[in-house]
C-alpha cells in the first residue's frame, strides 16, 4: 500500500481518538484541505481490508472506524442521549467462531452493537442532546 500524505494524516487521527470515531470527524480533524471526503472513505476501506481498522455502526447508520493495531477485540456501548462510546471489554464469542471455522466458514465476522443511557446522562437529564448524530438544535 502506498503512504500518502491522506493515510498518515488519518492514521494519526485515528491514533489520537480513544474510540470509534466517524468518517466526518475524522476529515474535520485531519483538515479539510488534507483531501476530499470520498479519499477518507476509500482510505478507510483500504486500510479495513488490511485489518487495520474495525467498522461499527451506531443506531442512527452512522459508521464509526477504530484502529485495531494494540486493541483487543472488544464491543461498544453507545449513550442513545449523548452519542458517548464505551468499551465493553467482554468478548465472548470466540469458541462460537471456532464452532463456525469448524463447520468450514472462513472470514467469519459479526455485528454486536449495545445501546443504552449512561451514568451521567441519567444524572442529567437537561444536558441530553436529542440527536446522538452530533448535530445539536439551537436553542438561541
Ligand atoms: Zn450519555
Amino acid at each position: 500500500m502506498r503512504i500518502t500524505k491522506p493515510r498518515i494524516a488519518i492514521i494519526e487521527s485515528l491514533t489520537r481518538h480513544e474510540g470509534p470515531i466517524s468518517i466526518e470527524k475524522i476529515h474535520q480533524d485531519i483538515g479539510t484541505e488534507v483531501c476530499d471526503l470520498v479519499t477518507v472513505y476509500r482510505c478507510l476501506s483500504a486500510f479495513e481490508s488490511l485489518g487495520m481498522v474495525r467498522r461499527s455502526y451506531l443506531h442512527n447508520g452512522t459508521c464509526l472506524y477504530e484502529l485495531t493495531l494494540g486493541t483487543p477485540r472488544h464491543y461498544h456501548i453507545v449513550c442513545k442521549a449523548c452519542g458517548k462510546t464505551d468499551r465493553v471489554d467482554y468478548f465472548p464469542v470466540e469458541s462460537m467462531e471456532r464452532m463456525l471455522q469448524d463447520r468450514g466458514y472462513t472470514q467469519i465476522s459479526h455485528v454486536v452493537e449495545f445501546f443504552g443511557i449512561c451514568p451521567t446522562c441519567q444524572k442529567n437529564p437537561e444536558s441530553r442532546q436529542t440527536s446522538i448524530s452530533g448535530r445539536r438544535t439551537s436553542r438561541a
